[in-house]
């Protein structure tokens, strides 16, 4: 059981109409926690008929929302923010028995979730139109800015906190209202932020939060006619399959989805900096997040010393359980998830890589495994290619600059980019050159609430978080008047 100060915020139902609901058939899906195994709580599972009862709540909900003035809409938000802040030991701990990343890690997500409802508090209350000059004098023009409407939210389990924020926070703000289905790893922490949101003031059906199974939950809030955009964090296989089905309801779509992120070290870089970067990108979440280094390229003539930095650096990060003092490294996910990393680290190994720390299962057991360093990575290996969602770093040789913008841009996938160069000329040549929505310059962390997180080509569509975040949940109405 996890131990809280606030035990109201550890929920077993699902939130809808304003109300914490069981399924009406009883049924349950057991939350587990990846660091042992036990179970964390159950959530109900609820029916296709349950989520269309939610669909109906949101229509109630949406006209009244949408028509309360920006400011009181920013004022609620304003306060679920700070609850959430209140509460952040409370929530990391949630999230920590259902997730596995470390504690200070969790809480860490849970203050970054909490700056988005924060940041689009304060956008709320500056959804500006335009006024555009006539082209007749006799007209006026004008452009004004609504909501969308009944927005559905699909999340993934490696941020259960910030990805729902993220997506909630810009549409409620926008005068939206929201139905979240979490990742089924990770319903907890979303349910104890609705149950803060219910604390906030929010109205019945603003927010609301279906938990069970995701085919029939995602086939509902995608059919619906009443459902007016979908947003998605996740796979782009799973991201290709719900656009597809919100295309004959002509939804509108945000997509965040998979990367396959380049780190590029060239000769001329600063290596401690590189290898402090590289850490940071690579193995926070245990190496789960979608803009994580998966592929690190590093030119010859420092090759060997990063590697040999590098390998240093990762051997003194503790693994074990999130819940223990100075752990840095939680467990995977899943078993599915430990199997993929190790199918990457075999495939390069048996293709010739070289593997210089790590490469196995931790002695821990479970799904924890250990920071690993491999050298001798060429394009041939799947880690070239697929997101290894692991704790691994395989390091690819390079020599020309024109040589590493080809490979890092070969890839169907454009999310996050990094590169370390002391140059200011290669610096804008390379940033301009890379084909992804972010990029970091000597950096390995680059979301805040107030960048523009999203990705180009197979990586998604839109933008979260910054000034751009509300307009995906804002429709353009032009208004044409006759003045005579
Ligand atoms: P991940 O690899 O991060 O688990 P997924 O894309 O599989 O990524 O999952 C992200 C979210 O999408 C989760 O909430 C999951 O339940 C949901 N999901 C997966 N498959 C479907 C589907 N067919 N329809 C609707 N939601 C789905």
């Amino acid at each position: 059981m996890v131990q809280l100060a606030n035990p109201a915020l550890l929920r077993d139902g699902g939130l809808i109409d304003g109300a914490w609901r069981q399924a009406r058939s009883g049924e349950t899906v057991a939350v587990t926690n990846p660091a042992d195994g036990s179970v964390v709580g159950p959530v109900p599972r609820f029916s296709a008929q349950e989520v269309e009862q939610a669909i109906e709540a949101a229509e109630a909900a949406f006209g009244p929302w949408s028509q309360r003035a920006a400011r009181e809409r920013s004022a609620i938000l304003k306060r679920w923010f700070e609850l959430i802040v209140a509460n952040a030991d409370d929530l990391a701990a949630i999230m920590t028995a259902e997730q596995g990343k470390p504690l200070a890690e969790a809480k860490g997500e849970i203050v970054y979730a909490a700056s988005f409802i924060e940041w689009f508090a304060e956008e709320a209350k500056r959804v500006y139109g335009d006024v555009i000059p006539a082209p007749q004098t006799d007209k006026r023009l004008i452009v004004l800015k609504q909501p969308v409407g009944i927005c559905a939210a699909i999340t993934p389990w490696n941020f259960p906190a910030a990805m729902i924020t993220r997506k909630a926070a810009p549409a409620l703000a926008a005068g939206c209202v929201m139905i979240v289905k979490p990742a089924e790893q990770t319903p907890l922490t979303a349910l104890a932020i609705g149950q803060l949101a219910i604390e906030a003031g929010l109205p019945a059906g603003v927010l609301q939060i279906v938990t069970g199974e995701a085919r029939t939950i995602g086939g509902v809030l995608t059919a619906s006619d009443k459902v007016r955009k979908l947003s998605f964090t996740g796979s782009t296989e799973v991201g290709r399959i719900l656009m597809a089905q919100c295309a004959p309801t002509i939804k509108r779509v945000s997509l965040e989805l998979g990367g396959n992120a380049p780190f590029i070290v060239f000769d001329d870089a600063d290596i401690e900096a590189a290898v402090v970067g590289a850490i940071a990108s690579k193995y926070r979440n245990a190496g789960q997040t979608c803009v994580c280094a998966n592929r690190l390229y590093v030119q010859s003539g420092i090759y060997d010393a990063f590697a040999r930095r590098l390998a240093e650096e990762v051997a003194k990060l503790p693994v074990g359980a999130g819940t223990e003092k100075g752990v840095l490294i939680g467990p995977l996910i899943d078993d599915d998830a430990i199997a993929k990393v190790e199918r990457h680290v075999e495939d390069a190994v048996s293709k010739g890589a070289h593997i210089v720390l790590g490469g196995k299962r931790h002695p821990l057991g479970g799904t924890f495994y250990e920071p690993t360093v491999i050298t001798g990575v060429t394009p041939d290996m799947v880690v070239a290619r697929e997101e290894t969602f692991g704790p691994v770093a395989p390091l690819f040789r390079f020599e020309t600059e024109e040589e590493v913008i080809a490979m890092a841009n070969d890839t169907e996938f454009g999310l996050a980019a990094y590169f370390y160069t002391e140059n200011a000329r290669r610096t804008w040549r390379v940033a301009e050159a890379l084909e992804y929505g972010m990029v970091g310059h000597n950096t390995g962390l680059i979301s805040n609430e107030v960048a523009p997180f999203g990705g180009v080509k197979q990586s998604g569509i839109g933008r979260e978080g910054s000034k751009y975040g509300i307009e995906e949940y804002l429709e353009i109405k032009y208004l044409c008047s006759a003045v005579r």
